[in-house]
């Protein structure tokens, strides 16, 4: 009987793309053949998993299902089904207005699919997943939901309350997949630091990521989505420890104002930003910090905003993004701020920031040059191999071009001597 086909469309960020990966792996446990992301849809049946959390990434989660709406009112699909976060937002009014849809499933219960096309459930371990990643790494998401409840974030509203995976879960599903070839484990949650807490009352990252660095085989382990306050300090001593553990860290602080900062809910201030980040640089000598910053918030005066690009020159983050403020519906802010910072003055702030971080980050990678670093090769194009260092997350950080002088192996580590620097990229001989 030839295998029924199922086009999934992932949108949105890696913790979407774990969920789309485990519904492949049930799909296919199902009997179906299913595709991922491909360029060219040839299923009849046609899945896309939306992303709801700001504007620009509404905006493409609906026009991505206009368009198979469209195919579908042509004939050339017969089943549209929509999962994810905006459909978990805006279920009726996605109903409503796209009456093409076939069904809608949330955040959670898209589980439910597999049942509605074929009335089974699969028997596939709640974390087996078809990876879509390079073989060699992953995503691990450690929890779901958030209980920060930040002014300006919608996440809350759409994931619920945060919720742990059990510790031996995670492990068992590292040594799987170690055991399937991977070597590399992205962390990801809504809110790392917050890890456990709901299981135990405490702080169960440092204890969590011990435990999974002394599992043969896994050679790097990065962390991402930390929050600044209650932040679990453990966690820095067993990245000190292990080789294996990357001396990076991602931890959004959006801003260093104290107003701004009291306004946006982010239960932190000034002076604890402060000596979080002198702490993280003192007991792990050597850690690249990723951040991400907000500019144009409501309140963000002219001084506020220079408050911000100081502490951005001072700190020199080795790596750091920013967007421009968004109001988002149902958010503490726009219930209770005006969003009145016109939008160029936005993009401006915006602009000047990430000016300022391209002449960083071009210091730091010139200071990189005649040094050597061991990298992992993701792929390869006409004219390099291109990899990653242990600071490097995929997707969002700079990447390595090494010059085709030696054959190098997809998804091996190599150490390569830097040669020359740009601002975001990196270039390099075996
Ligand atoms: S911690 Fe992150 S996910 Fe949670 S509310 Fe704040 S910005 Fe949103």
């Amino acid at each position: 009987m030839k295998k029924k086909r199922i086009d999934l469309i992932s949108l949105g960020c890696s913790k979407n793309l774990v969920d789309s990966e485990r519904l492949l792996k049930q799909l296919s446990d199902c009997g179906f053949e299913a595709y991922h992301d491909s360029d060219e849809v040839k299923g009849k049946i046609v899945v896309i998993n939306t992303c709801g959390f700001i504007g620009d990434a509404k905006e493409e989660s609906i026009n991505t299902i206009l368009k198979f709406a469209e195919a579908k009112d042509n004939g050339n699909i017969d089943k549209l089904y929509v999962m994810g976060c905006l459909s978990e937002r805006y279920r009726e009014e996605l109903q409503q207005e796209i009456p093409e849809i076939d069904k809608l499933y949330g955040k959670f219960d898209w589980t439910n699919l597999t049942h509605d096309l074929i009335n089974s459930y699969p028997s596939t371990l709640p974390y087996e997943r078809i990876l879509t990643t390079p073989k060699h790494y992953t995503y691990i998401k450690i929890s779901e939901g958030c209980n920060r409840f930040c002014a300006f974030c919608a996440i809350p509203l759409i994931t619920g309350r945060h919720k742990s995976r059990p510790i031996d879960e995670i492990l068992s599903e590292v040594k799987d997949l170690v055991s399937k070839g991977v070597k590399e484990f992205n962390i990801i949650a809504q809110d790392l630091s917050s890890y456990g807490l709901d299981l135990s009352n405490e702080m169960m990252l440092p204890e969590l990521i011990d435990r999974m660095a002394q599992i043969r085989g896994v050679e790097w382990i990065r962390l991402h989505y930390a929050y600044p306050a209650q932040f679990p300090y453990g966690v820095l001593d067993v990245m000190a420890k292990h080789k294996n553990v990357c001396k990076y860290l991602d931890i959004a602080l959006q801003h260093i104002n104290d107003n701004v900062l009291k306004n946006m809910l982010r239960h932190v201030d000034k002076q604890k930003t402060l000596d979080l980040i002198h702490t993280i640089r003192e007991k792990v000598p050597g850690i690249h910090i990723r951040t991400t910053l907000m500019v144009g918030f409501p309140g963000e005066d002219e001084e506020a905003y220079n408050e911000l690009v100081d502490f951005v020159k001072g700190i020199k983050f080795e790596r750091m993004g920013a967007f421009a403020y968004c109001e988002e519906e149902d958010t503490y802010a726009a219930k209770n701020y005006e969003d009145t910072i016109p939008s160029d003055v936005k993009t401006d702030r915006l602009n000047k920031l990430m000016d300022v971080q391209e002449q960083i980050s071009l210091d730091l990678n010139e200071s990189k040059v005649g040094k050597t670093f061991r990298v992992i090769i993701d792929k390869e194009d006409k004219e390099f191999y291109i990899g990653r260092t242990e600071f490097d997350s995929p997707e969002v950080d700079p990447e390595v071009l090494i010059e085709k002088t030696k054959k190098l192996g997809i998804g091996e580590f190599y150490n390569v001597e830097i040669t020359e620097a740009l601002p975001f990229e990196l270039f390099a001989k075996p």
